[in-house]
């Protein structure tokens, strides 16, 4: 294990903000995992677990040790000709992992294509897009216990997993490292098109002819047109979640906006797309200079160049402040914030 000291993150994070480590680590297996948290436990140091680094904002430097999963790989657990159970190591790149299981002809992740980070993140917020969450194809993740090294397998349930939601984000938050993910894929998983554009993306293949890999390529195109590139300009896709509110809430807010387009959910209450609202409080491609609300898609804060973490956050609270006063809504941060001054 080579631990390095005063590293410079600023590249390892998709926002691209000046930040540095105090100590960073690289780990590829188990062991590597445990020997980093004794070597910071037994220096009393805090430590931070860093996957892709695209769903980070860093406020200051970092004074503890970063510990970046590095383990590559992936296995089958279980096949049985139709469906297959998967198990990727965290550090494996999502995208690429996608892209590896629809080689193989499974399908479940189809729609999830193209969403930067590791797999081992992917569980933080059960991540999601174009009307699938992994809790969808989800069968368990194995982390390791931050204080004893204990290795444990948790299943779905215990992971709580909701909409941009864990139980790592929060009971749990800071004491486990996840090391691996099982997901159950199916050669034959319905094709689900109907979210966003991907219907009309795919409306040159017959209905009959359509492949998860045709779903796939059409989510990578339709993310391609609308959310930028982080090696262009630095962002961690959606700074704020959907708010979900309960049905009065938002009779309330419908009353004055009678335009506001709403999801109901399954439990009742109704889901509200956080980026019309900023629209409609007047913050699309708010400019800044160095950092700006991203002209074409609303939910995105942007690093143009030269932005430090503490500007994007001061914009994020403005955008909060504002939405607040025109709609009584309170928006949700969806993006980590580290080393935040409360
Ligand atoms: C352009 C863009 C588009 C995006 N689109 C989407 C989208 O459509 N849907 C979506 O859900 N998200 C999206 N995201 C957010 C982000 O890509 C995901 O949340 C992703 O899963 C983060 O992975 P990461 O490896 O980069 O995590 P990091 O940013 O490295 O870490 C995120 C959090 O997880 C913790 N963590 C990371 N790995 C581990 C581990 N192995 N064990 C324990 N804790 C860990 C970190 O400490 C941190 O708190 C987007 C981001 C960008 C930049």
């Amino acid at each position: 294990m080579k631990v390095e000291s005063k590293t410079d993150l600023t590249n390892k994070l998709t926002f691209h903000v000046p930040a540095t480590t105090r100590f960073y680590v690289e780990v590829a297996t188990d062991d590597d995992v445990r020997e980093a948290l004794l070597w910071a436990r037994n220096k009393g140091l805090e430590i931070l677990i860093l996957g892709g680094g695209s769903n980070m904002l860093f406020h200051s430097d970092f004074e503890g040790l970063v510990i970046n999963i590095v383990s590559t790989g992936m296995a089958i657990e279980m096949d049985d000709g139709r469906f297959v159970e998967v198990v990727a190591e965290a550090g494996e790149v999502w995208h690429k992992f996608v892209l590896q299981t629809l080689e193989n002809g499974w399908g479940g992740l189809e729609n999830l294509s193209l969403i930067p980070g590791c797999v081992g993140a992917s569980p933080m917020q059960n991540i999601g897009a174009y009307g699938v969450e992994i809790k969808d194809v989800f069968s368990w993740l194995e982390a390791i216990n931050v204080e004893n090294g204990e290795l444990k397998r948790f299943n779905i349930e215990e992971c709580k997993l909701g909409y941009r939601e864990s139980v790592f984000k929060r009971e749990l938050k800071g004491k486990w490292v996840i090391v691996r993910v099982a997901f159950h894929l199916d050669r034959e998983s319905e094709l689900k098109t109907s979210y966003g554009a991907i219907e009309s993306e795919l409306s040159e293949i017959p209905t009959d002819l359509r492949t998860h890999k045709d779903v796939s390529n059409a989510v990578i195109k339709i993310r391609n047109s609308k959310l930028p590139n982080p090696d262009e300009l630095g962002n961690a896709g959606s700074f704020f979640k959907n708010p979900v509110i309960i049905e009065s809430d938002f009779k309330i807010i419908q009353k004055n906006h009678s335009d506001i387009p709403f999801y109901p959910q399954e439990d009742g209450k109704v889901k509200l797309a956080a980026g019309w609202l900023i629209d409609q409080a007047g913050w699309k491609g708010h400019d800044r200079i160095t950092h700006a609300v991203h002209d074409k898609q609303a939910l995105v804060l942007v690093n143009k160049g030269g932005a430090t973490g503490n500007e994007i956050w001061t914009l994020a609270l403005d955008v909060m402040r504002s939405v607040e006063k025109r709609f009584g809504l309170q928006l949700e941060v969806e993006v980590n914030q580290i080393g935040i001054k409360s």
